[in-house]
């Protein structure tokens, strides 16, 4: 099956009902179930975004196993010109959700055609695990799977320090080989997506160093979400059920976050990428480069994302009349700034890519690097608090849709229409703006900006010790040493 159609996404998932627990309830069927239903709408249409006629040739690719068009982010980039055309494809698939899915399926598919791309890596570990990582990159292509990830092993407890504390209670840990293949037993956080997707990878993160003696947690392997001993518990979910009026995001890109639990867990030898060797595990992103190219689709979806509240923030001005304050021009400059930011490191992670050793051309790390943290770090955060400055009031003045056919929607009518806006509108424009900036879901969003990627404080550690500064430093002593200047 090649690049699907979201009913075939949709059926897929009823097909194959997995272990889902929400709010004390064993969810039935996940395409069904309020909390989640939307989000999988939402996902279904993504793929059918791949069948649009004017769309297909942007979104997929020509299959190097059959020739049939299969979806753009399984690519693996031999040019700039594929990370630019790929880029393009998942900007396409960002703006369907205004930004706001950073699990649309592209994320996930861009690691696994780094890893195959980069197969030889793995070979490293067992000759057999570099033929599995290409087989299931060929497996994932051509039936078009969505796949989450849950990397983070829950602790007991935290100690400072570059290694986690593992403890084979609480982290997810290999049981037993055998024939057939692993058992793992433990937990893992956060699978976002995981309850609406077909299948779950599991892999070390790369911000969270395995100690020496962890071999028993470094493994990398994907199975079916519906694989027996595989349990995912939900949060509460940010759809409660009202209009796409009322809760313009919320109700349409819950993309639910979920623990892990697993069972006992069969994981098939072919399913296998990595087992026991610590060093490999703690330096595959690096080692094939996969952190590069799901960095290419981060910084992809938050540009648009970035471009989204800043057509949303100048919206809010107009709508309000307040363009002409000068520090509201500040605030919207300021996200205009931040905009040309995020473009500029896209553009210079694309511009100054190279090949790696495996032959795949990949974006520059430093400029991937950059982008994704100041986003998380800052420039998100505070976008989502510009919304609130500019919105202030407006944000809780905010009738429901239903007020607008009852009694009190002659003085909704009277008092809440602006110059340039009716009351219809300015409510249309602030529910969106309280669902970016005041809502459960906003703020789900601020924290996943700010954590997804790994603990913020582990990544800048990582940075801090392997950045060469040596060339700066080398012109600090120089000028120190000069006796004219320059
Ligand atoms: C909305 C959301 C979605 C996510 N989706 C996914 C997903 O789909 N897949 C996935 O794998 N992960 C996902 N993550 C998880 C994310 O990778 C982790 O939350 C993140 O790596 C931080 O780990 P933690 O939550 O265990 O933090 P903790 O380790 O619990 O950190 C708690 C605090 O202790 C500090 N700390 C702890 N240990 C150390 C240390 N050794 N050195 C320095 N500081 C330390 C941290 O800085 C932090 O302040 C998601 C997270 C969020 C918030």
């Amino acid at each position: 099956m090649p690049a699907r159609t979201g009913q075939q996404y949709i059926s897929g998932l009823k097909d194959r009902p997995r272990e889902v627990w929400l709010d004390g309830e064993r969810v039935k069927d996940v395409t069904a179930h309020p909390a989640l239903r939307n989000g999988a709408q939402s996902v279904a249409a993504l793929y059918d975004m791949q069948h649009g006629p004017s769309l297909r040739e942007e979104m997929t690719f020509a299959s190097p196993s059959t020739g049939d068009a299969v979806g753009l982010s399984f690519l693996i980039p031999r040019t700039i010109d594929d990370l630019v055309r790929r880029r393009e494809m998942m900007s396409r698939w960002a703006w369907a959700s205004c930004g706001m899915m950073g699990r649309s399926p592209d994320f996930m598919n861009t690691i696994f055609s780094a890893w195959a791309g980069s197969s030889p890596y793995f070979a490293q570990d067992r000759p057999e695990f570099e033929r599995n990582v290409l087989n299931y990159h060929e497996f994932i292509r051509e039936n078009d799977v969505t796949l989450t990830h849950a990397l983070v092993n829950l602790q007991r407890r935290r100690t400072a320090g570059p290694a986690d504390t593992l403890s084979g209670e609480v982290a997810l840990t290999l049981v037993k080989e055998t024939d057939a293949g692993i058992i793992v037993k433990g937990s893992r956080t956060l699978a976002t997506l995981g309850p609406i997707s077909d299948e779950i990878a599991i892999y070390p993160v790369a911000s969270h160093r395995l100690g020496e003696d962890a071999q028993r947690q470094s493994f990398s392997f994907a199975i079916p979400c519906d694989t027996p001993g595989v349990k995912f518990l939900c949060r509460e979910s940010f759809d409660f059920g009202r209009s796409h009026f009322n809760h313009p995001l919320g109700s349409r890109f819950e993309e639910m976050d979920s623990v892990v639990f697993f069972d006992n867990v069969l994981v098939p030898w072919e399913r296998v990428f990595l087992l026991g060797d610590v060093e490999l595990c703690n330096g595959y992103a690096a080692g094939t480069q996969s952190d590069t190219h799901t960095g290419h689709q981060v910084l992809s979806r938050c540009l648009v994302k970035a471009e989204f509240i800043l057509g949303l923030a100048s919206l809010i001005v107009e709508t309000l009349g307040s363009s002409g304050i000068p520090h509201v021009q500040e605030q919207v400059a300021e996200l205009i700034t931040q905009r040309d930011v995020l473009r500029a490191c896209l553009r210079a992670a694309e511009a100054d890519a190279a090949m790696n050793q495996w032959g795949m051309m990949c974006p520059d790390v430093n400029a991937i690097r950059a982008g994704r943290t100041i986003f998380g770090r800052s420039i998100y955060p505070r976008m989502v608090e510009i919304i609130q400055l500019l919105g202030t009031g407006s944000l809780m003045a905010l009738p429901a849709e239903a007020d607008f056919s009852a009694g009190i929607a002659p003085e909704l009518e009277q008092y809440l229409a602006t110059d340039t806006a009716t009351a219809r509108d300015r409510a249309a424009l602030f529910h969106l703006a309280w669902d970016v900036s005041c809502s459960a879901f906003a703020g789900r969003q601020v924290l996943y900006e700010r954590m997804f990627g790994g603990n913020p404080v582990r990544n800048s550690l990582a940075l801090y010790n392997n950045y060469d500064k040596e060339p700066f430093q080398r012109k600090v002593r120089q000028f120190l040493d000069a006796e004219d200047w320059p």
